[in-house]
């Protein structure tokens, strides 16, 4: 409970908004309680959180009319007396939904509070030849079919996350930039809402891809390390930086631009414009031309798919059967990687360096290489390179994160959650 609430709960003649905080606060506290040490007895909640019994029976009675928290079979909880009936998360009746706009697909992901996947959809769309207003639209409809269907099945919606390939402004949900799919400056909270229809309790919130990867990476069990970076691996590259467990967004919400850092002044021109930036030298485009040019030939032809997942699976194919292209494509790939991380792992001195998309695919194939570089440009030495690894999430992260990041505001506001009709 924060001071002033715990103030107000003391006071004799606290106002009725004063007790209703508190009430907030402490069902926030019993929920969170459950979530992270149950299932738990009445009892147990009410000595891990200092409230008394009558109070957790009340809150209790609250969250399991929301459907948040359910009581679980009888079972004897080794104390004396009657065998009680303890309290586990529930969140059946509530759905969060992620969303991701990539340069070459569109993908949802839904779960309930509890974390247990509902929905999974993906379409191959090009948003780098389409409108942006056409994108979203897309991007609408497929997000209605799943609220609709889950609607139909008892299931409220509570939120939409969407993950863009760009900085955005949170508070708005306004994509500033995203090169790849040129845009500037799109509304895609606003477009989605009224498309939508969305009433006011419904969230949307809409995050830059890389963030919502490393989120959902660092709730993964694998990666649940404290200073985390997260590399995306597709057209454009990005990174999402958790530092001492939180997301460091920077000033404006702009941090992460690991793939505009300029690595070769002679290099290409970049999509943002600038010459030499990492994502030309490794990005998938990059990739396919060094370790799998005659495909890039086809594609030009219209002949060869565009998707990037398919894209890794091939890069893999040939890797695995020893094609010597692909082989030394990658290491070449895996050398401009090991050079761009380097710039992180002497900034940052992350404890793990989580790989996205598809470098996740190949990561076997590039991190000879990358190492090799890191090591070479590690200032402080050996001891400051960290574990670099691919993804157990591959293409899925960044919706994933984005469903997450509803789930979370629900356990920090459940007061947001109807009473189930
Ligand atoms: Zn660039």
């Amino acid at each position: 409970m924060s001071q002033s609430a715990a103030e107000a709960a003391r006071s004799p003649g606290a106002a009725p908004v004063d007790q209703m905080a508190v009430r907030r606060v402490n069902l926030v506290r019993v929920l969170g309680e459950v979530r992270s040490a149950g299932p738990l007895s009445r009892a147990t909640v009410a000595r891990h959180t200092g409230l008394t019994r009558a109070t957790v029976s009340s809150l209790v009675a609250e969250l399991i009319e929301r459907r948040l928290l359910r009581e679980t079979d009888y079972q004897q909880d080794g104390t004396v007396g009657r065998p009680g009936r303890r309290l586990e998360i529930d969140g059946r009746g509530v759905a969060a939904l992620g969303l991701e706009i990539n340069s070459r697909y569109l993908a949802a992901w839904s779960t309930d509070l509890a974390g247990r996947p509902l929905h999974e959809r993906r379409l191959v769309h090009d948003a780098t030849r389409e409108d942006a207003e056409v994108t979203i639209r897309t991007l609408a409809a497929m997000a209605g079919e799943l609220v609709d269907g889950a609607l139909r099945a008892g299931v409220h919606t509570v939120g939409i996350g969407v993950a863009v390939p760009g900085p955005v402004d949170i508070a708005t949900g306004l994509v500033r930039s995203a090169p790849n799919l040129h845009w500037k400056d799109v509304p895609v909270a606003g477009l989605l809402r009224d498309l939508l229809g969305l009433p006011d309790g419904v969230s949307v919130v809409v995050d830059n891809e890389a963030n919502l990867a490393a989120l959902a990476e660092r709730g993964h069990a694998q990666s649940a390390a404290a200073d985390l970076l997260y590399v995306t691996g597709e057209a454009g590259i990005g990174a999402g930086i958790v530092a001492d467990g939180r997301l460091l967004r920077g000033a404006g919400g702009f941090s992460g631009e690991l793939g505009h850092i300029q690595v070769d002044p002679a290099g290409e021109t970049c999509a943002c414009g600038r010459t030499g930036c990492l994502e030309t030298k490794v990005g998938l485009p990059a990739a396919m031309r060094v370790a799998a040019p005659d495909l890039v030939s086809r594609q030009a032809a219209g002949t060869a798919f565009d998707d990037p997942q398919e894209q890794a699976r091939e890069l893999l194919r040939r890797a695995a059967q020893g094609d010597p292209r692909a082989l030394t494509g990658l290491d070449e790939i895996g050398r401009w990687l090991g050079i761009g991380l380097s710039i992180p792992v002497n900034l940052l001195n992350p404890d793990v360096i989580v790989l996205g998309g598809y470098f996740a695919a190949v990561a076997p194939y590039l991190l000879p290489a990358a190492m090799r570089e890191l090591r070479d440009r590690a200032v402080a030495g050996d001891s400051a390179v960290c574990r670099v690894t691919g993804s157990a999430l591959g293409f899925t992260a960044a919706v994933r994160g984005a469903a997450d990041v509803i789930v979370e505001e629900i356990f920090a506001d459940p007061g947001r959650v109807g009473v189930a009709s």
